[in-house]
């Protein structure tokens, strides 16, 4: 691993230097290259600096399974939608307040009369359980390990009786190689989250590393960041080598934050979920051990999943293989019709972190 020069994170110059390293590159590869991010905050920023138009041609960056929105499974909402039509306060996280469940999203539940806030973070619902002592106030926790080490600290701090938690965490390194090992996926490297590398370390990659032969590079989220992850990424491809490597060293370590991973592997444990759109996958739900049971709002409500498929404009939703890496949003016939972020269709228009969402705001395809 080669320590990183100290960056001027959004100089142009070294932007323009580091474009004209990834074309020498790529021309030393003399091939396509596909490489996928797996981090909604990656794709904002290769949106909003317009990085695509610096990549050399053959060169794909492409967002994978990286928003935790988006993969939040449709039964996932149902499951808060029936706690809120119980009597019970849900409280969530503003992104997850519009995605749609089979039939309703959480605003249309509370358009409805149910009791729906918006918190910005677990402690906040922790509050607001504490200020309503007779209301049942439940967390639908969304998110990936950056979100579920907080919601694991409240758990372990004694919070409220009145408080429980809806887990529809999600753990992203088995995401990664369900991807990796779809037949009609061909990536040859993964930009890793730095967020997500904060609390895990980046030494958890290893055995993927090892396992599919993969280079895989920690990235952070300042234009230079991504530019400096995707050449580490290519020098990899060139040399035809694996490995891992912290393009992120300022706030990423090997081993993560240790105590915080302790306390996220004391309260959830990995089970087998569906992902939105993309699969089941084994071991990348997280859900609360049977030491926190008496917080677990699947043991406290009735939240049997709905009967029914969703509707008919739903299915047209490609969401699944876009967060696979395998179609662009504008390759969607609802994109930017009938699908937009004040009437959206898929939860990838939804998140501030969904690359439709990030699309449209960018003004269709982002190569700017
Ligand atoms: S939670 Fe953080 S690391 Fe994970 S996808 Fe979102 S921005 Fe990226
Ligand atoms: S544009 Fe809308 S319907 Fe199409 S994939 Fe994106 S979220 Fe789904």
């Amino acid at each position: 691993m080669s320590e990183t020069e100290p960056l001027q994170f959004r100089d142009p110059e070294q932007a323009e230097q580091l474009a004209d390293r990834l074309e020498t590159l790529m021309a030393d590869i003399d091939e396509p290259v596909s490489l996928m991010h797996v981090c909604g905050s990656h794709e904002q920023a290769i949106a909003k600096f317009g990085l695509r138009s610096l990549l050399p041609d053959g060169l794909s960056v492409r967002m994978g399974p990286g928003c935790p929105v988006c993969v939040t499974n449709m039964p996932e909402v149902d499951e808060a939608v029936a706690i809120a039509e119980q009597g019970a306060t849900v409280a969530t996280y503003g992104d997850m307040f519009r995605v749609p469940g089979t039939k309703k999203s959480l605003a249309d539940a509370r358009a409805d009369g149910a009791s729906v806030e918006v918190v910005y973070s677990a402690s906040e619902a922790v509050e607001l359980a504490a200020a309503n002592p007779e209301a049942e106030v439940v967390f639908f926790a969304t998110g990936f390990e950056t979100t579920a080490a907080p919601t694991a600290a409240i758990l372990d701090a004694d919070p409220p009786s009145n408080f429980s938690v809806l887990s529809a965490h999600k753990y992203v390194p088995p995401a990664m190689e369900v991807v990796a090992e779809m037949p009609d996926v061909d990536i040859d490297g993964f930009l890793a989250a730095g967020h997500a590398a904060t609390i895990t370390g980046y030494g958890l990659f290893e055995p993927f590393v090892e396992t599919y032969e993969l280079p895989i590079v920690v990235g952070g989220f300042e234009p230079i960041d991504v530019l400096l992850a995707i050449e580490r990424l290519l020098e990899y491809v060139r040399d035809g080598k694996a490995g891992l490597e912290n393009a992120y060293p300022r706030c990423v370590s090997k081993a993560g934050n240790e105590q915080a991973l302790e306390t996220m592997w004391d309260v959830f444990e990995k089970t087998s979920g569906e992902w939105r759109g993309i699969a089941e996958i084994p071991g990348a739900n997280l859900v609360l051990r049977d030491a926190y049971a008496e917080y677990d709002a699947r043991r406290r409500f009735d939240v049997e999943p709905l009967d029914g498929g969703p509707d008919p404009l739903t299915e047209q939703c490609i969401c699944g293989d876009i967060m696979a890496g395998k179609a662009d949003p504008d390759e969607c016939d609802l994109f930017g019709e009938e699908c937009t972020p004040s009437n959206p269709v898929g939860a990838c228009m939804v998140s501030s972190e969904g690359t439709c969402k990030i699309w449209d705001e960018y003004g269709g395809h982002p190569n700017l």
